[in-house]
């Protein structure tokens, strides 16, 4: 049967460049779930819907239709058939992400969509995102929660964003630390570590030695 890796953890772990690398070393596919909270997100404020409402968010949940490719190396979201990719990264999106994906009806949509990508992928996947290993695949093969430093967390956030003077990194890192106690405290499926996962923490290793580590476990 497909083997079905989770890799969880807060932003700025590296959850992303290592989740793709070991999904094309091993061949196998990649869903980043972020991604899909972050295009219902854009869908919700583009038009319109306040999304501190949690009631307006909730009824308008099912409308659109988010599509994730799966190639690790060429990995596309469309939402109704337009290309998400650049938008769903803008700073209004990542700022009200946190919102949009408390609301349970929204984490049962993307949930079911999570649900049926892994189990129609024929050469196993590699899915990322915050509750991966405790709720949505809690039979995952392998299951991986990284961590890191606040400080390197938000060292890498600055370095993708191009923040580089000293008031940029240190709004980067308070941003990142709000999210991440949001995705944390919220009801509906929080960020948190299976108990059956293996933790890394990446604060002082590089990328390469992360993925070789999630990829000795997978071929273990
Ligand atoms: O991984 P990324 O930073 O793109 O995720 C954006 C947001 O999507 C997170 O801050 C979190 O609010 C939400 N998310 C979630 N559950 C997941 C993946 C992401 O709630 N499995």
């Amino acid at each position: 049967p497909a083997v079905i890796v989770a890799i969880d953890g807060p932003s700025g772990t590296g959850k992303s460049s290592t989740s793709r690398a070991v999904a094309a070393r091993l061949g196998m596919s990649f869903l980043d779930t972020g991604a899909q909270y972050r295009a219902m997100t854009w869908w919700m404020t583009g038009n319109g819907v306040d999304v501190s409402d949690p009631s307006a968010v909730a009824a308008l949940a099912r409308k659109p239709a988010i599509v994730s490719g799966t190639d690790p190396k060429a990995p596309t979201i469309t939402v109704d058939g337009a290309d998400a990719s650049g938008p769903i990264r803008t700073p209004e999106v990542t700022a009200n992400v946190s919102a949009v994906s408390a609301v349970p009806e929204v984490r049962e949509v993307i949930t079911g969509l999570q649900r049926s990508i892994a189990a129609s992928a024929p050469h196993g996947i590699v899915v990322e995102g915050r509750d991966i290993g405790t709720t949505v695949l809690p039979d995952a093969d392998v299951k991986i929660f990284l961590t890191a430093s606040a400080e390197a967390r938000a060292a890498r956030r600055s370095g993708e964003l191009g923040a580089t003077t000293g008031a940029a990194v240190a709004a980067t890192k308070e941003a990142l630390i709000q999210r991440d106690a949001a995705d944390s405290t919220r009801k509906a499926s929080p960020l948190a570590k299976a108990a059956d996962a293996t933790e890394i923490d990446t604060t002082d290793l590089t990328l390469a030695q992360v993925i070789d580590r999630i990829v000795a476990l997978v071929e273990e």
